[in-house]
């Protein structure tokens, strides 16, 4: 029984706080662990930004939704949907993925919380575990599951690898030069076949 395991940001959607930056026209919100390694500390600096330009949950939750997933990629998952089962592994929150896991068909997603207050507020996150792509990945393989996985950055590596097949999407020049071993795909027709490929291979 083959599960096919995708990262979201960068594969389905867009890069959440990225285009959030855009939309809402904070630049400040483009900060990412480059530029702060301490994830902390960074989600700490974005939380506070959003409570001083005002923004609750709902506000967040409405830019969030207009963004839409990727051209195509409700077409790409639910074919994929029809052959394979499919888990989205995601280091976003589920509060700020759900306006889009609704467009996508509600497909089964893994990832964090956030925390809001009654006013609505975001005032924490709850990450459930660290590394959990990787160790989803792991306790698939644990309950005799076939996984294939892709995902698009560097984050989404250490899930590739414990896969019994993992694969690039449009991932940025440094990815595929550091992690040669993974196949690179640049649309969802190249994803889907080499999908294919590594079915008939595992
Ligand atoms: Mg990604």
């Amino acid at each position: 029984m083959q599960l096919v395991c995708l990262d979201l940001e960068g594969v389905l959607v867009p890069e959440i706080w990225i285009e959030f930056a855009e939309r809402t026209g904070i630049p400040e919100l483009r900060r990412t662990t480059r530029d702060e390694p301490n994830y902390d500390t960074l989600m700490k600096y974005r939380l506070a930004l959003l409570k001083q330009h005002q923004l609750g949950l709902p506000d967040i939750q409405k830019v969030i939704a207009d963004m839409g997933p990727m051209a195509g990629a409700k077409d790409f998952l639910d074919a994929l949907r029809r052959d394979f089962q499919v888990i989205i592994l995601s280091d976003t929150f589920y509060e700020f993925a759900m306006p889009l896991m609704a467009q996508l068909g509600m497909p089964t997603l893994f990832c964090h919380k956030m925390e809001a207050d009654v006013d609505g507020w975001v005032v924490n996150y709850h990450l459930r575990m660290p590394n959990q792509k990787m160790e989803s990945v792991k306790r698939f393989k644990e309950i005799n599951f076939k996984v294939i996985a892709a995902g698009d950055s560097y984050n989404d590596t250490a899930m590739l690898a414990e896969a019994h097949a993992g694969i690039l999407f449009h991932p940025p020049q440094n990815v595929i030069d550091e992690f040669p071993q993974f196949p690179v795909t640049m649309n969802y027709a190249e994803l889907r076949a080499e999908i294919d490929k590594a079915c008939a291979r595992i």
